[in-house]
């Protein structure tokens, strides 16, 4: 694994850490994808006795577009593994977007109607989840994070004093704060303990992706340019191509599909492959014998994951529980908005979380954690979640699509304010050298722009 520049976080004792930081309790995170990492690391940083539960082995692939945005590049900068990540991905440097807008004829009538769209974007990194996660999940474990892996964890109970946890590897544990980072498929209470109800129950489109081995994208001459994220949008939703370090492409796809038949079980997974693959061939991306070739691969040797249906949105905290990333809503991705939400409220809930516990929040007289934090929550997940949500509903239909191909094609630069605006986020107070641990912890709402 590459470190950053900055080295790992030091476990010494004697380090000047361990005597400025205040013990602000114990805490459990349930799942270590990019959110729970991210938030135990920061926490252990701001003197947290933490204990991360992941119920996966890793290195794991999951479904992902695999890009991570400038905003939360800037985050992983904030403790410390910004540019080791930087390190091992591929910088993305622009937005290639085909909005399909033909209609009916055949393929090659459907072709010539179709033109690509770059926009330039705030640079980011493309790598695959089975790195990012694990070389995230090491750094916790630097930070001096108790890691529990593979072992999955719920919560049995909570009361003011304290939540109590199940895990996997015997017995139950009571904790002063339980972070929930368990993403869109896991379980992390069980039944009467700790709701967090839904705001939004899941709906929308449903997840799928694959890796398209580098020999065969390369027997196929399918090579993207250096920095480019390819992104095909169309009536059945939108699919984005990017290169691995290593020469993979990963293939993830939101789309919109309702099963044929569902007396078959395979029929709903089968509806949600045939989608992406016409969002692929319906674009003037790839010439016939590409097209045959990925067709080929698809039905012979694809291996796919697929999600359940994303958009979702929770009440984000309950007393001393509280959900981050996409256990608390989902953010539409366009150039890695997904990872950067989950990255940035991991600090923040950490953060919130020392403020509270050193007794400087109570001019707010509120006195349940959970209820700051679904404020905060609220407050700076809206922007984003808005923006690419809207993105994404509106290229569904085919007189927006044609607007957006017409009008970018002319004026990429109109495009801008919105590629920026994408890449802002949180400012938050570096903690790779601790000298004021609780200093400005309120600045974290503050906005600039991280190439600033
Ligand atoms: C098609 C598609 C494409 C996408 N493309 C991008 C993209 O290009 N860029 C981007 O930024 N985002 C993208 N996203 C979104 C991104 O994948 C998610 O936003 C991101 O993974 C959320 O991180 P997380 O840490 O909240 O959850 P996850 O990454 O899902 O991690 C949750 C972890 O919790 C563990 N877990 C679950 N339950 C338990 C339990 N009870 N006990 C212990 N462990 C548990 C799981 O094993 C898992 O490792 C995409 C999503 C989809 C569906």
């Amino acid at each position: 694994m590459a470190w950053g520049h900055s080295g790992p976080p030091s476990n010494d004792p004697t380090d000047e850490r361990k005597t400025v930081c205040q013990d602000i309790g114990r805490v459990a995170v349930i799942g270590g994808g990019p959110a729970g990492s991210a938030a135990a690391t920061r926490l252990a940083h701001r003197g947290a006795e933490v204990t991360l539960f992941e119920r996966a082995e890793f290195p794991r692939e999951k479904v992902c577009g695999c890009c991570l945005g400038a905003a939360g590049l800037a985050a992983l900068d904030a403790i410390g593994v910004g540019q080791s990540v930087r390190e091992l991905g591929q910088p993305t440097t622009f937005f290639h977007g085909y909005f399909q807008t033909g209609r009916g004829g055949t393929r090659e009538e459907r072709i010539h109607s179709t033109r690509g769209v770059r926009i330039p974007i705030v640079q980011g990194t493309a790598l695959s989840r089975s790195q990012l996660d694990l070389n995230l999940l090491r750094w916790a474990e630097q930070a001096g994070v108790n890691v529990q892996q593979p072992c999955g964890a719920t919560i049995v109970s909570q009361d003011p004093s304290g939540v109590w946890v199940e895990s996997e590897s015997g017995g139950s544990q009571r904790y002063d704060l339980v972070v929930i980072a368990t993403g869109l498929t896991g379980k992390f209470r069980q039944s009467g303990a700790a709701e967090l109800a839904w705001k939004q129950t899941p709906h929308g489109p449903m997840g799928i992706s694959t890796h398209l081995p580098r020999p065969i994208a390369e027997e196929m001459a399918w090579q993207l340019e250096d920095g480019e994220i390819q992104m095909h949008c169309g009536e059945e939703g939108y699919a984005g191509v990017v290169q691995l370090p290593g020469g993979d492409l990963d293939i993830a796809a939101a789309v919109h599909v309702r099963p044929r038949n569902s007396k078959e079980d395979h029929a709903g997974k089968r509806a949600i492959e045939a989608a992406v693959e016409s969002l692929l061939l319906n674009s003037n991306a790839l010439n016939s014998r590409q097209s045959d070739r990925l067709r080929q691969w698809f039905a012979e040797g694809a291996s796919w994951q697929t999600t359940p249906a994303l958009r979702r949105k929770r009440v984000a905290g309950n007393g001393r529980v509280v959900a981050i990333g996409d256990a608390a809503g989902y953010v539409e991705p366009l150039t890695g908005e997904g990872m950067t939400w989950g990255i940035e409220s991991g600090l923040a809930v950490a953060d919130l979380w020392a403020l509270y516990q050193s007794g400087r929040m109570t001019a707010d007289k509120e006195p349940d954690f959970g209820a700051h934090w679904h404020a905060r929550a609220t407050k700076f997940q809206t922007r984003r979640r808005r923006l690419c949500g809207w993105v994404t509903g509106w290229v569904r239909y085919r007189p927006a699509r044609w607007l957006a191909r017409g009008g970018l094609q002319r004026a990429g630069w109109l495009a801008a304010p919105f590629t920026r605006s994408l890449a802002i986020g949180p400012r938050f107070e570096s903690t790779t050298t601790l000298q004021r641990p609780l200093a400005s912890i309120a600045d974290a709402s503050h906005r600039t722009h991280p190439s600033s």
